[in-house]
């Protein structure tokens, strides 16, 4: 066991502050990462704040996290010193369930998440990517295609695959419209795919401000969905909506978009149900689902075709002694469009 500096949080009202923690020393199977950046999803902010009554503290968030390996156990046969790696939101799983073994690994009823997760090795909960350094089996370590900017590239370890693997699923292609609700870091994420992917893509934004940019991320149309008259004119045409918005938000309005036997899928985790009316769905045989992260194969997948395709997040780079400020502008959306923390700040501390 060795200790790693970190950023964590004591209580649901406490800051995030300068703290040491526990790594284990690597085994057999598993991969010392030194972390490079750690993007900041909205379910950080989530967990740090308890809003969804399942934290336990204190809790070092961060589950976007790109860096380089510096050690492997003895067993390991596909990283190396040096090369570069990724850790998304999970680093552990029974391997042996139906789930497990289709690849599904999110799905598995073992699951250990990268931060917030009894740990089997030291005791108390997992650690997130807001440290120096993690010590994560190669089985959930993913490769980082090498043309990729490292900073961009983390938050495709969440934001990339939450948006990826629904579209995927739900065959989003050319001839299809895609509307892509807020843009925030799973949104901007959603509207880059869609694009790829050849769909007719329309996003939805709360923030005017936001109009120039979803043209240039690969938007068709923007609509501000605050305009009853601008959303109205979509009204029964959409193939597939993606939802990420975090907040309490009208969910009818944007079903009442969707085509006969279109498809919602929810990403977006806002703490409060969202009432959904019956009419919203039976008009048409709409579908309303939700999609959560996707499992590590998959996650390869993406970042592969994030490789070939040249696809990364928009980010700000922020030194970790701004997360706490980073945190409070992303309540405010005011970020664009991801947060990567450059994870050598830690070093002062
Ligand atoms: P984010 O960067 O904060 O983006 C959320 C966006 O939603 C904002 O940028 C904003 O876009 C819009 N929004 C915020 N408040 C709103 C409100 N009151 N009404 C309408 N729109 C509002 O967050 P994120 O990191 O992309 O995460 C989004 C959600 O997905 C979070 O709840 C997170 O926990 C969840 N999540 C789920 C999964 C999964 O596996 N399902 C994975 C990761 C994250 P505009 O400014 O464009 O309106
Ligand atoms: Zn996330």
């Amino acid at each position: 066991m060795y200790n790693a500096k970190a950023y964590s949080a004591a209580s649901e009202t406490s800051p995030l502050a300068s703290t040491t923690i526990p790594r284990r020393d690597p085994n057999e199977h598993d991969v010392r990462i030194e972390i490079l950046f750690c993007g900041i999803c909205h379910s950080d902010l989530h967990s740090v704040r308890n809003e969804w009554s399942a934290t336990v503290y204190p809790i070092v968030p961060g589950h976007e996290i790109v860096g380089r390996v510096t050690e492997v156990g003895s067993a390991v046969t596909t990283y190396k010193p040096g090369d570069l790696a990724g850790v998304g939101c999970l680093v552990d799983s029974d391997r042996t369930c139906a789930q497990c073994q289709a690849g599904f690994e999110n799905f598995c009823p073992n699951l250990t998440l990268t931060f917030g997760s009894p740990d089997k090795h030291l005791g108390g909960v997992t650690y997130g990517g807001y440290s120096e350094s993690l010590v994560v089996d190669e089985r959930f370590v993913l490769r980082i295609p090498s043309n990729l900017d490292l900073a961009t590239a983390a938050p495709l370890l969440c934001a990339g695959i939450t948006t990826y693997s629904p579209m995927r699923r739900r065959g989003v292609t050319k001839g299809k419209k895609v509307g892509v609700v807020g843009l925030g870091g799973l949104g901007h994420m959603g509207v880059k795919f869609a694009r790829a992917f050849g769909a007719h893509v329309v996003a939805f934004t709360t923030s005017p401000d936001k109009t120039d940019d979803a043209l240039r991320l690969g938007s068709d149309e923007v609509v501000l969905s605050r305009d009853a008259e601008q959303m109205q004119k979509h009204a029964g045409s959409f193939d597939f909506i993606l939802d990420t918005v975090s907040a309490d938000h009208d969910i009818n309005a944007y079903l009442n978009l969707l085509g006969v036997e279109g498809n919602l899928t929810l990403v977006g985790a806002p703490p409060k149900p969202l009432g959904v009316s019956a009419f919203s769905l039976i008009m048409g045989n709409r579908s309303l689902s939700g999609s959560n992260i996707g499992g590590i194969p998959e996650t390869q997948e993406m970042l592969d075709f994030c490789g070939e395709h040249n696809i990364t997040a928009d980010v700000e780079v922020i030194p970790i002694q701004k997360v706490n400020e980073a945190y409070e502008r992303l309540l405010k959306s005011d970020v664009k469009y991801r947060f990567a923390i450059d994870m050598a700040s830690l070093k002062s501390e």
